[in-house]
């Protein structure tokens, strides 16, 4: 590809990740002229080092499960072992596949794609290696990066961040993993099933700690019969090498040691040294502020994705492109609702969830406001068929709408679309009481829930 040589677009996009390439795409659709600039590869973090190469792992990590388990269902087979490299090139094969397609969407769009370091120069120009791309509009997408703790050090070898561990060529033996979000819990499965020996360290009380408290505790009681050992409510403290690996010291003097440790606290916003601040945008720990409408206040300037406080989440990156290219088409998008937005964490269990947690509500609207039911999977044909336990747990204003949706249990991910429908549509449960889900299907789960949440409960234990 030839490198352009600057110019004046509509807009230009800093970052090429979910949050950047949602809006080019968009922008284009609309007749906008873009310049989308990336130091890295196009498709950003999700494609490459998190979402789908993360996924690709989590199913082979459900496959091997399944080979191990397979007489449950009487069928003979022998899990003889994981080759990485084979799980590897189909982890890759994926990605490739993906990015490939990527190129072909821009490229098809007319997108102009920059290849370089951007530094914002001006209120309206980013450099790139001397050149000045000039945008009518700026949309900064630098998105995050694997964040540490202080005194920390992620070496890439046996400390690691997660873009270190997906490219691991062998299963570890055993493994720390520091962080018990969603990050750290989907690594913790996948290494587990791969064979390994695994200890989660969480300095808050529990797992999964942004979902709801009930999801967290079925997270557990599955962890724990799936043998993969987590210290909760117990900060860790520091980490020394060992001949073989390494030491973790948590608060109260245990230890625990491992082939490898992995650091999964959490993603840090990339916005240092960017020209940002000199610009006049208003940085929050390195987040960029902005309005609801994610302007910065700055000339033209708006942020989408990782950068901007809130849910690190790819679709709400992709969300969040496409508003703001909309937005500067004059189109006048509503608002994104943060609460809206599904949340998936891919380990076995699955959890998935849209909406306030039951807490969050009655914090809200008040305690006696809100009532909750919970459908336990023990009900559900199709769960029983796959030998899964869960549940799904709803929050619903008394005479008013769904607030929240709380999903746990095997595949579990594919039912937060209907979830989200439900919420983002402010549906009152009688209302989808009403619609038939197919038999037997894991949805139904859904549909059963809300029956029973409209007082009549057909396949429903109390
Ligand atoms: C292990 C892991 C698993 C994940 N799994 C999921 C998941 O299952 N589902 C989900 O929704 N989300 C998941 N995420 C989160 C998701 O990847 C991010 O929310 C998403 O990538 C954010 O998009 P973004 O556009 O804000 O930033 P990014 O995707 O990080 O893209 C930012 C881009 O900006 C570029 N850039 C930065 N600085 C400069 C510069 N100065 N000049 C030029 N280019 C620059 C970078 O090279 C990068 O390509 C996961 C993340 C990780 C790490």
């Amino acid at each position: 590809m030839s490198q352009p040589n600057g110019g004046t677009f509509d807009i230009v996009i800093l970052g090429a990740g979910s949050g950047g390439y949602a809006a080019a795409l968009r922008a284009a659709e609309l007749n906008l002229s873009v310049a989308l600039i990336d130091k890295a590869e196009l498709g950003g973090t999700c494609l490459h080092r998190g979402c789908i190469p993360t996924k690709a792992l989590l199913h082979a990590a459900e496959i091997a499960d399944q080979t191990r388990e397979s007489e449950q269902f009487g069928v003979k087979a022998d899990l003889v072992g994981i080759d990485m490299a084979g799980v590897n090139a189909y982890k890759d094969g994926v990605v490739a596949r993906l990015y490939k397609g990527l190129q072909g969407l821009l490229k098809q769009e007319k997108i102009t794609l920059v290849q370089g370091a951007g530094k914002l120069v001006a209120k309206d120009t980013v450099e790139v290696d001397g050149q000045r791309y000039t945008g009518r509009n700026v949309i900064l997408a630098t998105g995050s990066y694997s964040r540490t703790i202080p005194g920390l050090e992620i070496d890439g070898k046996r400390v690691i961040a997660s873009e270190h561990a997906l490219k691991l060529d062998r299963v570890p033996s055993s493994a720390i993993v520091l962080g018990g979000g969603v990050i750290g819990v989907e690594f913790a499965s996948v290494w587990k099933s791969f064979g390994a020996d695994v200890t989660i360290i969480e300095a808050l009380p529990r797992l999964v700690a942004a979902e709801d408290e009930e999801i967290s505790k079925t997270v557990e009681r599955a962890f724990r019969k799936r043998k993969i050992n987590f210290k909760v409510g117990k900060p860790f403290e520091k980490v020394e090498h060992t001949e073989n690996g390494v030491r973790a010291t948590i608060a109260g003097g245990e230890t625990v040691e491992a082939e490898v440790l992995l650091v999964a606290v959490g993603r840090g916003p990339t916005t240092a040294n960017l020209g940002y601040e000199e610009q006049g945008v208003t940085l929050d720990r390195g987040f960029v502020i902005t309005n609801e409408r994610l302007h910065t206040g700055v000339g033209n300037i708006y942020a989408v994705g990782d950068i901007v406080p809130g849910l690190q989440l790819a679709h709400r990156g992709f969300q969040q492109g496409i508003f703001v290219a909309e937005e500067i088409a004059g189109l006048k998008p509503a608002p994104i609702d943060e609460a809206g937005i599904p949340r998936v964490t891919y380990s076995d269990p699955e959890v998935a969830s849209v909406g306030l947690t039951e807490t969050k509500a009655k914090e809200q609207y008040g305690a006696d406001k809100v009532s909750t039911y919970n459908y336990n999977l023990g009900g559900n044909g199709k769960s029983q068929i796959l030998k899964t336990a869960g549940f799904v747990k709803l929050v619903r204003l008394n005479d008013g709408p769904v607030l929240g949706v709380h999903m746990v249990g095997a595949r579990m991910g594919e039912l937060v679309g209907e979830a989200q429908l439900i919420y983002n549509w402010e549906a009152f449960p009688e209302e989808v009481a009403q619609l038939v889900h197919a038999h037997p299907t894991q949805n139904e789960a859904l549909g059963e829930a809300f029956l029973a949440l409209s007082g009549k409960p057909l396949h429903a234990h109390s």
